[in-house]
């Protein structure tokens, strides 16, 4: 039984890029007949905004990627307390009493040596006398997990293929903050096992909190005696990029509300996001079913994915193409049964153009002027308009014969006067929505 989890930081909005972290772990899930949990990253009191948890909440449905069920961090503090408390009677966390600006100072220094900027764990030899002396200052301590250096961390992961990480190259992560609040790396780690997450797919710019992650697991069942259970499986994808190929600031901003605005899908999203970055073509697949059955990780690429907004329209104009009446009923105007959506939906780029189309059958409608001879021609058409089951195309016939024209100048004066427009959706599917004598009165009307 597989179960994921989506983890935002309710902080700001979902942007594309955790869009489509979150589509791929509930996809990943529902391929299996899984778990696909969304859990809330809040225990940044400062920082995280109920307004946007209900953001997520809706951004996700709207997307159509429903949570199986929701956690808060914030609502799980005693059992990263718990964690805590074990990992230290365990000697795993250590408290350190540097301030921002010495740690800055020290990372310069170690830059400047030409050596990496690893945390060099000046708190671990502070002896019990020091520690009072620093909290009698009034500085109180933040915490770090302490890795064992000691260690090759190894695991296969999903997509990029075999990992390994020397500890000793890692810094002991800080972990709690003075004011005893929690950093993302332990609470993640204990609800990743708590929660029984058996794949844990993010970005790639995660790969090396796996590592650390990897030994506060273990580091977890040891101290608080659990099972040995496996650990999850880990994949990282590559990030996606902007079509310029560069990390954008752009796509940062780009959530749900932006693409709703210009009139995308939600399933022209899912569709280009369940692809990008793997060995399937982007295609415009409205149906979930097969985007879940092509799933994969193995068809995950390392190179970045590029995020194309010209591909992105390509996909929703076909996807809207495909649309049934049913799932866009509720944003069409008001009157437009389902031949009205079948008559206009090939014509659209969005769904909420429908109403620019639709006027053409409601009215008015504005004429061009016409010669003498396109006024005879347009008499003579409401002359021999019959209504049947295909008007248009009795209508053409008939006129074809009774004045010999054919192509342009037979079909266009009739579109321009039934329509007031050159172009437009299929006059055959039109002109029975116009109706008999509306057809017939805007057939006099440019005739004179
Ligand atoms: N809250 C973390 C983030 O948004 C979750 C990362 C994870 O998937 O573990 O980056």
């Amino acid at each position: 039984m597989i179960t994921t989890r989506f983890a935002p930081s309710p902080t700001g909005r979902l942007h594309v890029g955790n869009i489509r972290t979150a589509l791929h772990n509930w996809m990943l899930a529902r391929k299996s007949g899984g778990h696909f949990l969304l859990r809330i990253d809040d225990t940044d009191a400062e920082r995280s905004r109920e307004e946007y948890v209900d953001a997520i909440r809706a951004d996700l449905a709207w997307l159509g990627l429903e949570p199986d069920g929701e956690e808060r961090q914030s609502l799980r503090l005693e059992l990263y307390e718990a964690a805590f408390e074990a990992l230290r009677g365990a000697g795993r966390v250590y408290p350190c009493y540097e301030s921002g600006q010495e740690l800055d100072l020290k990372r310069k220094i170690a830059l400047g040596r030409g050596l990496p900027p690893i945390y060099d764990r000046a708190a671990l030899r502070l002896g019990d006398a020091e520690r009072a002396a620093k909290e009698a200052e009034g500085i109180k301590p933040h915490w770090r997990f302490k890795l064992d250096h000691a260690e090759t961390i190894e695991w296969d992961d999903g997509i990029r293929g075999h990992q390994h990480f020397e500890a000793a190259s890692l810094s002991d992560p800080v972990i709690r903050r003075a004011d005893g609040s929690w950093l993302y790396m332990l609470p993640s780690a204990v609800d990743d096992i708590e929660m029984g997450i058996t794949h844990v797919l993010r970005g790639e710019d995660h790969v090396s909190n796996t590592a650390v992650q990897i030994q506060m697991f273990t580091a977890l069942f040891a101290a608080q005696h659990l099972e040995q259970r496996n650990l999850p499986h880990f994949a990282h994808e590559a990030l996606l990029v902007g079509s310029e190929g560069k990390l954008s600031k752009r796509l940062g901003a780009l959530g749900c509300d932006a693409f709703r605005e210009k009139g995308i899908e939600p399933q022209a999203l899912v569709a280009l996001l369940a692809r990008l970055g793997t060995s399937l073509p982007v295609e415009p697949i409205a149906d979930r079913a097969a985007l879940i059955e092509s799933f994969d990780l193995s068809i995950f690429g390392r190179a970045p994915a590029r995020f194309d907004d010209a591909e992105l329209e390509r996909i929703n104009k076909a996807i809207i193409h495909q649309l049934d009446f049913t799932e866009v009923k509720d944003r069409l105007p008001a009157g437009m049964d389902e031949a009205g959506w079948h008559a206009v939906r090939p014509n659209l780029g969005a769904v909420a153009e429908a109403g620019e189309w639709w006027r053409l059958v409601t009215g008015p409608i504005t004429q061009p002027e016409f010669s003498d001879d396109d006024r005879a021609y347009l008499a003579e058409a409401a002359r021999l308009l019959a209504w049947g089951d295909d008007p248009w195309h009795s209508l053409t016939g008939a006129l074809r014969e009774s004045t010999g024209r054919k192509g342009k100048p037979l079909f266009l004066p009739l579109r321009q006067a039934l329509t007031g427009m050159d172009h437009g959706p299929d006059m055959a599917e039109l002109l029975p929505l116009i109706g008999e004598t509306e057809a017939r009165a805007r057939l006099e009307r440019a005739a004179g």
